[in-house]
């Protein structure tokens, strides 16, 4: 019975359902009171909320649901400033903030998203809202509406910041670096300010990463971020681009000398040793340094300048930083060409074994010769070892290039007159891989050198890897017989235990302990003590590498060092020199050399320019110092001239004149060069791009002579030239008197 009435009774019910929905009631705008409903269902739902103001900028208004969301009270909303309830989502792309700003301009706000300043929980809120105005068209406040975007906006923000950051080492990356430079750029370039940008590549990463694995070498790169930021610190923001490749960019910064320091810092701080699960890591980092807007204006242009620096710090040899020079653009053709004609260097026979004799320290007698690669290009001629080595290890053509030489010298020390040590480089990259000793053996097999007569001389590098492999290398190399050389002693991370662990016979003590060491409180001398020490209780010879003068070698026997080898000696000998030599059976080495090896004073031949007033004469820089210059060209110069030099590139040195003999001048700076992280000096300063602009050109980077863009538009004065112009070495190169020119070099150094 039940079960019939009830389905009588659903069915009744369901009939008067039908009927209502048959009924339309629309809402009519004269129907406040459902239209309020309506609202209040809406604000009630969650599915939006209402906000007003008054004229002052007050909250009056607020959905009361909104206000329960966000756990507080209405009464307490109500009459807060809404710029004070809302904080403006600062986003750092932009210095400005907007809501002030709308608000503030009395413009209409849309989709803007706001953080709620009460409330317990962090929200974000994306609100609209339009200013009204009474009859008198008087503001009289906002009406507005929002809606929670919480969470689709933290889960936006997520995917910002993966947009923007290095997940690995949460530096910025590589997309926000190219967004913050050219915004940076950008806004420098109207208040005439400068930004300088490094470029960093590590050096033996990828050794490492195939040696201790990824995970390590993502460990490695979370500690090399670590260590840069403990170094740049405030002053400027680095990224990740990728790889191995991190990049700084510094505002306001343009002094080259404190950018050579900075990137010294960094380059030390990189290279100190990593733990990394339990295994110990040693790399390196190459820098390249650009400043805007000297060597770009544009971020591209910029980025690409500090690549190219970049690249000559790597081709230099690794673990050094390079400031970008105009000529850097032809670096990466000459790379290039490296690359493409190293392939047949071999085959067309290009390459040649020159020996160095190293001799004993004590009698002087020759005891053993190094040989060195030369590589005679057919266009570019001499090419240093220290540019192709490295390239062919990039490339893979070192187990090539090694072998030649192993080969090569093997049997050229079996065709000299006397049984003498031949001691052969070998890099790392060739040293741990596993057919190594094989190599070895079968090449003494097939030249028929005597095993003791080969010495492999190898750099600490070899200790980065497989420490186990490296080890029975060691003790299969041992059982054939040849002799082990650790080289460079000293330069990058030395850890004296596996000094104890590899059977080494000699250690070379690089020639950076050498250079500098004679000049006032330097400490290498007594490193070199210590090295030596070290080495005799391990039975081990020492050899003190690229001794040049004659105070360097009494200081190197006067420390203890068994062995020397340097130029004071000999320079490498091809083997028909050296054949010639060992012919007349004269073993003992005469030193020869100048007694004081002058760090601070380098020789150079570069025609330069000369200020004057508003002239510019045409000089010879015969040598340079961090402190003067010696120059030559003008005659009869009064002491105390001032003077230009104009050193190319932007570089203008203030000098005066404090000797003067003849054609020659000593010129003294105003202030100090710096190291340009090669072998060379450069200004600190630059003339800038900006005043090239203010004397009415375009903005661009520098050329290679900028001063005359400036004088061109700067010189108004014709007063006649001040001194004689001539060309001493055309008189010179006609009446041949090299002695006179001598001493009147040696008469103007004083
Ligand atoms: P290294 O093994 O440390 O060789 C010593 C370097 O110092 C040589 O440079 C030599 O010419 C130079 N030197 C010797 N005495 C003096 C001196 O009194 N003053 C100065 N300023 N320099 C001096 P080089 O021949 O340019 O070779 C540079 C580096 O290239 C070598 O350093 C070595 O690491 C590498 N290398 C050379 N030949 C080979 C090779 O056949 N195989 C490999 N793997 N590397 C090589
Ligand atoms: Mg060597
Ligand atoms: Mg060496």
């Amino acid at each position: 019975m039940a079960g019939f009435f009830a389905r009588g009774a659903r069915a009744k019910v369901k009939q008067q359902d039908e009927e209502a929905a048959l009924e339309l009631r629309p809402i009519t705008h004269a129907d406040t009171m459902r239209r309020i409903e309506l609202l209040d269902s809406f604000e009630n739902a969650g599915l939006g909320w209402f906000w007003a103001t008054d004229r002052h900028g007050r909250l009056i208004y607020l959905s009361e649901n909104a206000a329960k969301t966000i756990g507080c009270d209405l009464d307490e909303i109500i009459g807060t400033q809404l710029t004070k309830f809302f904080i403006p989502e600062v986003d750092d792309q932009k210095s400005e903030r907007p809501l002030n700003f709308l608000l503030g301009a009395r413009n209409s706000i849309s989709q803007l998203p706001v953080r709620l300043a009460l409330g317990k929980n962090q929200a974000w809120w994306e609100i609209a809202g339009k200013p009204q105005f009474d009859k008198a068209q008087e503001f009289a406040g906002y009406r507005g509406s929002a809606k929670d975007i919480s969470g689709t906006f933290q889960s936006q923000r997520d995917a910002d910041r993966l947009a923007q950051f290095d997940s690995l080492t949460g530096l910025s990356n590589r997309h926000r670096m190219n967004k913050r430079l050219a915004a940076t750029l950008q806004a420098f370039r109207n208040s005439k300010r400068s930004c300088a940008l490094l470029m960093l590549d590590l050096d033996r990463f990828k050794q490492v990463n195939d040696t201790l694995g990824h995970p390590a070498g993502d460990e490695l790169l979370r500690q090399v971020a670590g260590r840069i930021e403990r170094v740049i610190g405030e002053t400027g923001e680095i990224g990740r681009l990728g790889g191995d490749e991190f990049q700084i960019m510094i505002p306001d910064m343009d002094d080259r000398g404190e950018l050579g320091e900075l990137s010294k810092r960094l380059i030390q701080m990189v290279s100190q040793p990593y733990q990394i699960s339990g295994s110990r890591a040693v790399i390196g980092t190459s820098i390249g340094v650009a400043v805007a807007p000297y060597d770009g204006i544009e971020s591209e242009e910029l980025v690409k300048s500090a690549d190219l620096a970049l690249y000559a710090a790597k081709g230099g040899g690794r673990g050094q930083y390079r400031f970008y020079h105009i000529d850097f653009q032809d670096g990466v053709k000459h790379r290039r060409q490296i690359e493409e004609d190293l392939r047949d260097a071999i085959e067309n026979g290009e390459l040649k074994m020159y020996y160095q004799p190293i001799v004993d320290a004590k009698t002087h007698k020759l005891q053993c010769l190094e040989a060195l690669m030369r590589w005679e290009h057919p266009e570019r001629g001499f090419i240093p070892p220290s540019q192709f080595i490295p390239v062919a290890e990039d490339i893979g053509m070192i187990k090539e290039l090694g072998e030649w030489a192993l080969t090569q010298t093997c049997l050229q020390a079996k065709q000299w007159p006397v049984e003498l040590r031949v001691a052969v480089n070998v890099s790392a990259i060739q040293f741990t891989r596993d057919d190594f000793p094989d190599l070895v053996k079968s090449v003494l097999m097939e030249t028929g050198l005597e095993p003791h007569r080969l010495e492999l001389e190898i750099t600490e590098s070899v200790f980065l890897g497989d420490s186990e492999r490296t080890q029975s290398t060691f003790e299969v190399l041992k059982r054939i017989g040849v002799r082990l050389a650790l080289d460079d002693f000293g330069t990058g991370y030395s850890s004296l235990s596996y000094l104890q662990k590899a059977p080494f016979d000699k250690i070379k003590i690089d020639q950076s302990f050498v250079r500098g060491a004679t000049e006032k409180g330097n400490n290498n001398p007594a490193i070199m003590s210590a090295i030596v020490s070290l080495a005799e209780s391990l039975h081990m010879e020492t050899v003190a590498e690229g001794v040049e003068t004659k105070d360097e070698l009494s200081l190197v026997k006067e420390r203890g060092a068994s062995h020397v080898q340097g130029y004071i000696f000999s320079k490498a000998l091809s083997q028909d020199e050296l054949l010639e030599r060992l012919e007349t059976k004269d073993l003992v080495y005469e030193p020869r050399g100048p007694d004081k090896y002058r760090a601070d004073r380098k020789s150079v031949y570069r025609k330069i320019s000369l200020i004057h007033e508003d002239h510019r004469y045409n000089v010879t820089l015969r040598n340079l110092s961090k402190t003067g210059a010696m120059i030559e060209g003008l005659l009869e110069v009064p002491l105390g001239t001032p003077v230009v030099l104009n050193l190319g590139g932007g570089q203008l040195a203030v000098a005066k004149v404090r000797r003067s003999s003849g054609y020659m001048q000593g010129v003294e700076f105003e202030s100090a060069l710096i190291s340009d992280g090669a072998d060379g000096l450069c200004t600190r300063h630059r003339v800038s791009p900006y005043q090239i602009e203010a004397a009415g050109r375009p903005l661009s980077s520098l050329p290679q002579d900028p001063y005359e863009m400036l004088k061109a538009e700067l010189s108004g004065t014709y007063k006649p030239k001040a001194f004689m112009e001539i060309d001493p070495g055309a008189s010179r190169r006609k009446n041949e008197k090299p002695a006179s020119a001598r001493a009147d070099i040696s008469a103007a150094l004083g």
